[in-house]
C-alpha cells in the first residue's frame, strides 16, 4: 500500500469484527445491536469501520451529529443512523432526506422540530431520550416523578411531523461496579422501567426501546431490552479497568512511527524543548522519532512515555515536540534511521495500549483514541492484510 509511512494507524477491522462478533453472543436473538461511531468511530474512521460492522450484521448506527450521519451516508451505510446529541430544528427536512433518526430530549425541542418539519412537509423519525440520572440531555424523569415525564413524552410524541418509534436513557456509572454505582445503574434502569409504563397506560409504547452502552451491556445483561448501544467495546477497548477482562476484546488501532535519526551523547547534554532531560551518562544514545503532539502522541507524556523499539521499552526523554520527540535508545542496539517505533500496539510479549496512554495521562481511553490527530494516515487491515488507506490531509472524502 503507498502512503506515508511517517506516522500512521493501523485498524485492524478482522478486531473490529470479532469484538462485535464477542458482543453479539452475550445477546438474546431477538435483541438487535446499535454500533456507536460518533467521532469518527473513535478515531478510527468512520467509513471502513461501519461498512465492516454492517456487513457483519449491526443493526443500527448511531453518531453525535447530521454531519456525521451525512459521513456515513455518503460512505454506503443504508442501516438506521440515530443522531444522539442536538440538530438544529430547521435541518429538519435534511434529516428527513437522509432518513436518519433524530434524538428528541424535551418538549420544547420536539415543538420545534416538529414545527420545522411540518413546514418542509416532512416527517422525522424519533427516539426519545429520558434522563434518568445521566443530568445530560433528555426529559428529565427523577425518581417517583416518572408519570410528570411521561407526560411531557406523550405530548412530544403526539406532534405531528414526528415519528417516535423509539426509546432510550444513558447510564452514568455502568462500568464502576462498587456497590453504590450499581444501585446507581439499577435506580436508573427502575426509572426508566417506570417511565415506559406509564407511557404504557397513556397508550403509548415504542417498537425501540435501548439503555445499555458497552459497559451495561457486559454488566447487565437483564437490562438488554430491544437494542443495545456498543461503542468503545467495538474498537477493542474496555470502558473502565473495573470492566477489563469481561470479555475478549481485541485492540484494533495500533499506532507506529519511524526513527528520524539516531545520534552518541555524552553526559550533560539537554534534550528538546525547556531542557527537562539531561543525559545522564557518556554513550548515552537519543533517537529521534518522527511523531508529535499534533499527531495525538500528548505533550504530557513528555519524559513519561514509552514506546517499543528493536523489542524492547525505551522510554520518552524530553518535552514530546509538535511533531517529533526523543527516545533514549542506549541500551537497544543497532536502532537506525527508517525503523518502525511503535507506539501502540503490540511486539512480541511487549505492549503499549491506549490504556497506558490514558493512565499515564490521567484520562480514559476514549479521550486518547479520539485524540490520534487527523494528519495519522489509518491503514485498514482485513483478512490479515492491508486493504485500503485514508490519508485525510491529502484526500478528498
Ligand atoms: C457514546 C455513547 C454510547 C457508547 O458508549 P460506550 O461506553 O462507548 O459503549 C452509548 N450511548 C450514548 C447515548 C452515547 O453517547
Amino acid at each position: 500500500m503507498d502512503y506515508l509511512r511517517r506516522t500512521w494507524a493501523d485498524i485492524d477491522l478482522d478486531a473490529v469484527v470479532h469484538n462485535y462478533q464477542e458482543m453479539k453472543k452475550c445477546l438474546d436473538p431477538g435483541c438487535l445491536s446499535m454500533a456507536v461511531v460518533k467521532a469518527d468511530a473513535y478515531g478510527h474512521g468512520d467509513g471502513y469501520v461501519s461498512r465492516a460492522l454492517q456487513k457483519a450484521g449491526v443493526d443500527w448506527f448511531a453518531v453525535s451529529n447530521l454531519n456525521e450521519a451525512v459521513s456515513l451516508r455518503r460512505q454506503g451505510i443504508d442501516k438506521p443512523v440515530l443522531i444522539l446529541g442536538f440538530t438544529p430544528p430547521a435541518m429538519a427536512d435534511r434529516l428527513a432526506e437522509l432518513n436518519v433518526s433524530q434524538t428528541v430530549y424535551s418538549e420544547e425541542y420536539a415543538k420545534a422540530l416538529s414545527a420545522q418539519a411540518k413546514k418542509k412537509g416532512v416527517t422525522v423519525d424519533c427516539h426519545i431520550k429520558v434522563d434518568t440520572g445521566m443530568t445530560r440531555i433528555g426529559f428529565y424523569a427523577p425518581n417517583g416523578h416518572e408519570c410528570e415525564a411521561a407526560e411531557e413524552i406523550a405530548a412530544a410524541c403526539a406532534l405531528p411531523g414526528l415519528s417516535c418509534t423509539g426509546i432510550y436513557t444513558h447510564f452514568a456509572c455502568a462500568d464502576e461496579f462498587q456497590q453504590d454505582s450499581r444501585e446507581y445503574t439499577l435506580g436508573q434502569y427502575a426509572v426508566f422501567i417506570q417511565t415506559l409504563e406509564e407511557l404504557r397506560r397513556l397508550g403509548i409504547t415504542f417498537s425501540l426501546r435501548h439503555c445499555c452502552n458497552s459497559a451495561a451491556t457486559m454488566a447487565y445483561p437483564q437490562m438488554h431490552l430491544d437494542m443495545v448501544r456498543l461503542g468503545i467495546v467495538l474498537y477493542g477497548l474496555a470502558p473502565s479497568g473495573e470492566c477489563a477482562g469481561m470479555a475478549d476484546l481485541r485492540p484494533a488501532m495500533s499506532l507506529y512511527t519511524t526513527v528520524s535519526m539516531v545520534k552518541k551523547l555524552e553526559a550533560g547534554v539537554p534534550v528538546s524543548y525547556g531542557r527537562t532531560y539531561t543525559t545522564e551518562h557518556d554513550r548515552q544514545v537519543v533517537a529521534s522519532i518522527a511523531a508529535g503532539y499534533a499527531d495525538g502522541y500528548r505533550r504530557n507524556l513528555s519524559n513519561r512515555g514509552r514506546v517499543i523499539v528493536g523489542g524492547e521499552y525505551a522510554p520518552v526523554v524530553g518535552r514530546v515536540c509538535m511533531d517529533q520527540m526523543m527516545i533514549d535508545v542506549t541500551d537497544i542496539p543497532q536502532v537506525q534511521s527508517g525503523d518502525v517505533v511503535t507506539l501502540v500496539g503490540r511486539c512480541g510479549d511487549l505492549a503499549v495500549t491506549l490504556d497506558d496512554f490514558a493512565q499515564w495521562n490521567g484520562t480514559i481511553n476514549y479521550e486518547e483514541a479520539c485524540l490520534i490527530g487527523r494528519r495519522v494516515p489509518r491503514v485498514y487491515i482485513e483478512d490479515g492484510r492491508e486493504a485500503a488507506v485514508i490519508d485525510y490531509v491529502i484526500e478528498a472524502l
